[in-house]
């Protein structure tokens, strides 16, 4: 049964994380070691009516706020770990553009399918030479007569092998000194494979979800397929970042209290010395500490997401949720690898996955160091340095 109205946090608790448990452990090591897609888990979602958690009734959606979004995509991590997070991710926040600057013909078309898992969207920022520096992009989108031409390069690009649609930011006029986000746009096309080449990166962990370069060659784009106002395409995005930052801390959170469970069960029955290891404080208390961090990251995120749905500014509560979660998350992973002794390194004890999928948060999709930029910045008010 999945809600159609926000506010029963619990139910969507509950009917989220027996859902997500359907999928054990055994099966995302499998997805993880052959590097395949989990299908079947996003299926399962979609049918729930989960794929369109943000997206209004209107359009086919659940119209959830944030708040139940994010509870869900905790649950989620904590379940399948960024593998299961992901999957489903990638169908409920790329979309944020659309909903808030698409047409409203383009809305009627693509949210419904989204919804359903009918279409898979990628989500196309990032640059090799650019990196946390959006502004410095160089894809090329060039007016023609009857629409745009674009060429350039994409990296890390989650979702390119399988996706249908990609939301794609190009500039579509010089870097401006004194204006440098302003002059890209945002644009939602197809992902044409003849005009893009996408090449698959091997990496760390998260292998069942994939993450390519993109070489795009006069890729052929509408005007009718730009979304929102030419030239407004990183501020149209910003709009997306701070859900999804808050979010991130929650999936972060989940995944560290996977990682928890799996050491605090290990550290009980792991016996050496005559006595469990977890008897011993130089093992428990880590851990202790860890549920704490846990617990006090939760809380930020929570209060980010309750001032989102309020439609209240929330940008430095946002930042600071990415980073508690991210931070308490993946060191909650390797406490749990250093419970586990030199089992932690088989994988048949899933630690390990839990934790090389938890390095990514630290580093995206925000940086710690650009959460930690923005807040002497923007929040105490210190000069930028860069
Ligand atoms: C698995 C995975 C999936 C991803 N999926 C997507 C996706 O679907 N779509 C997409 O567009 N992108 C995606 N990304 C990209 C991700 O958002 C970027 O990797 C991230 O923003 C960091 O950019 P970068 O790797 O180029 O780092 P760089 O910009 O090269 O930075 C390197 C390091 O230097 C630090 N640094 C740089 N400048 C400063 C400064 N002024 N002060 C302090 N520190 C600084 C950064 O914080 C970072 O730690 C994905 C990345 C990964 C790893």
């Amino acid at each position: 049964m999945a809600p159609t109205e926000s506010g029963d946090l619990e139910l969507i608790r509950k009917t989220v994380r027996e859902l997500a448990r359907r999928y054990d452990l055994e099966y995302w090591r499998e997805k993880d070691k052959k590097g395949e897609y989990p299908w079947e888990f996003v299926r399962a979602f979609a049918d729930g009516g989960w794929l369109g958690a943000m997206i209004p009734e209107e359009y086919g959606g659940l119209g959830l706020g944030l708040t139940e979004s994010a509870v869900m995509m905790q649950e989620i991590a904590q379940s399948g770990g960024m593998s299961g997070g992901s999957a489903i991710h990638f169908y409920v926040f790329p979309p944020a553009p659309i909903l808030r600057y698409g047409s409203e013909a383009m809305k009627r078309e693509f949210l419904p399918k989204l919804a359903k898992g009918e279409i898979l969207m990628a989500f196309g920022v990032t640059e090799p030479t650019a990196g946390v520096d959006t502004s410095r992009i160089r894809t090329k989108a060039e007016k023609t007569a009857d629409g745009w031409l674009v060429n350039g390069q994409k990296v890390w690009i989650t979702n390119a092998q399988n996706a249908h649609k990609i939301l794609l930011l190009a500039r579509t006029s010089p870097r401006d000194e004194n204006k440098p986000l302003d002059g890209m746009t945002l644009f939602f096309t197809d992902l044409d494979r003849d005009r893009i080449t996408v090449r698959e990166i091997e990496k760390l962990g998260r292998a069942a979800i994939d993450s390519n370069e993109l070489f795009i060659d006069n890729l052929e784009v509408r005007d009718d397929e730009v979304v929102g106002e030419v030239g407004q395409g990183f501020r149209h995005l910003i709009d997306g970042l701070n859900p999804e930052r808050i979010v991130v801390g929650m999936e972060g959170i989940g995944l560290g209290r996977a990682a928890l469970d799996l050491a605090t069960t290990y550290a009980n029955e792991r016996v050496v010395f005559n006595r469990p290891i977890g008897r011993n404080q130089a093992v428990a208390h880590p851990l202790a500490d860890s549920w704490i961090r846990l617990e006090a990251a939760e809380l930020v995120c929570m209060n980010a997401a309750a001032l989102f749905d309020a439609e209240r500014a929330c940008g430095k509560e946002a930042a600071a949720a990415k980073f508690l979660g991210a931070e308490a998350g993946f060191q909650a992973c390797d406490r749990a690898m250093q419970t586990h002794g030199g089992f932690a390194y088989a994988k048949e004890y899933h630690v390990e996955r839990l934790w090389r999928e938890a390095r990514l948060l630290p580093n995206a999709p925000f940086s710690q160091e650009m959460v930690l930029n923005y807040v002497s910045t923007k929040v105490l008010g210190l000069p930028r340095a860069y």
